[in-house]
């Protein structure tokens, strides 16, 4: 079994609340809140990096 160490942090200042994140992530990772994504479940982060890539304003990164 693979361990994941990663987890994704959304920088608020950044997010222009499109909801991309939230409908590419696999594991629900994200919510919505006040027009803003935010991380919900980072424990469940597979490290995939399709929330990065599909972020049109560059607002996640995955951190330690
Ligand atoms: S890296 Fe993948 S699993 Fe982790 S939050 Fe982003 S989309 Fe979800
Ligand atoms: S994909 Fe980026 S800009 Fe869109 S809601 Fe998620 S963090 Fe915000």
């Amino acid at each position: 079994m693979t361990i994941y160490h990663k987890f994704p942090k959304v920088n608020a200042g950044k997010c222009i609340g499109c909801g991309a994140c939230v409908s590419v992530c696999p594991q629900n990772v994200f919510e919505m809140k006040d027009a803003k994504s935010k991380v919900v479940k980072p424990e469940n982060c597979v490290e995939c990096n399709a929330c990065v890539e599909n972020c049109p304003s560059s607002a996640i990164k995955l951190v330690k």
